[in-house]
């Protein structure tokens, strides 16, 4: 099933659902940065909370999410953008921790303790950041907490990574459900109940429902309206030689001198999507040239 995004409401505009199937995302988010399954699932979890929050501003933008644990993975950073571009890494890809006494990978303990910030960057204005503490390092939860905490929207987020036992991607996707000012005790106890008696996004799809079936389970007995739905999501990166040379052209002389004379050329590899940039020592003469 290929990736999209379907935005929705329900119980008459009350509740707004989001919900996500990010599976190729993730694959190639794993592939291009060779993440061990519980780093696959930490970053592919994070991957798709951060575009599920772009999808719900109302401007449009981009978001960068920072998920700064004292755990084993380091840092998680995603840049995410309401074009439906998404991008990220996480510190520490080869980090290796056993499975819980669930038999699922303990990304909580993968993650560790600390915050949980993201900054908004909304085209034709400034750009602010909300910080919260993480509330268990599952990122699910710890989204979920920053809704409510930090944005005083109630909330509620699911995300999935399921890895195949061959060490794949099989399925990856969530949604986010929040409930819009004006929703009484009932709807919120209602829509409460429906998601506390659902199975997991991963167990869902894989007992055969499309994204559209998991959206009508979660939301319960509430009418379902599909507002837009589009399948125009990716991991892309927005790197290039380019904007490389132009971050290169900021070192000091001597940097650039060092690297000509005892390394003969640079590789600059991207963080956000591990590619490769090659430079040789013609190229960081120019550099020399243009910066002197
Ligand atoms: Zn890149």
């Amino acid at each position: 099933m290929p990736d999209e995004i379907i935005k929705s409401i329900a119980g008459g505009g009350l509740i707004r659902a989001t919900a996500m199937m990010s599976t190729a995302i993730v694959d190639e988010a794993a592939r291009r940065h060779q993440t061990t399954p519980v780093a696959t699932v930490a970053l592919g979890r994070a991957l798709t909370g951060a575009l599920l929050l772009a999808a719900t501003q109302q401007k449009s933008g981009r978001l960068t999410m920072r998920v700064l644990g004292d755990g084993p993975l380091g840092a998680i950073v995603i840049d995410a953008g309401t074009d439906g571009d998404v991008r990220g890494y996480v510190q520490f890809p080869d980090t290796e921790v056993p499975v819980n006494e669930h038999g699922t990978f303990d990304v909580g303990t993968s993650v560790g303790r600390g915050m949980l910030h993201v900054t908004y960057a909304f085209d034709y204005g400034t750009s602010y950041t909300s910080t919260v503490e993480l509330a268990s390092g599952e990122i699910g939860g710890d989204l979920t907490r920053f809704l409510a905490v930090s944005e005083q929207v109630p909330s509620a987020v699911m995300l999935g990574v399921y890895i195949e036992p061959d060490g794949s991607v099989g399925v990856a996707g969530g949604l986010i459900v929040s409930l819009m000012p004006g929703a009484g005790d009932e709807i919120a106890e209602r829509l409460e109940n429906s998601i506390a008696s659902v199975a997991t996004f991963t167990e869902m799809w894989r007992g055969g429902m499309n994204l559209e079936a998991i959206l009508n389970e979660v939301l319960g007995g509430f009418a379902v309206e599909i507002l837009e739905r589009s399948a125009d999501i990716a991991f892309r990166c927005r790197c290039s030689r380019e904007r490389i040379l132009g971050a290169m052209q900021t070192l000091p002389q001597e940097e650039l001198q060092t690297m000509i004379r005892e390394d003969h050329g640079a590789e600059v590899t991207c963080h956000f999507c591990a590619d490769k940039y090659k430079f040789s020592e013609p190229d960081l003469e120019e550099l020399l040239t243009i910066s002197a």
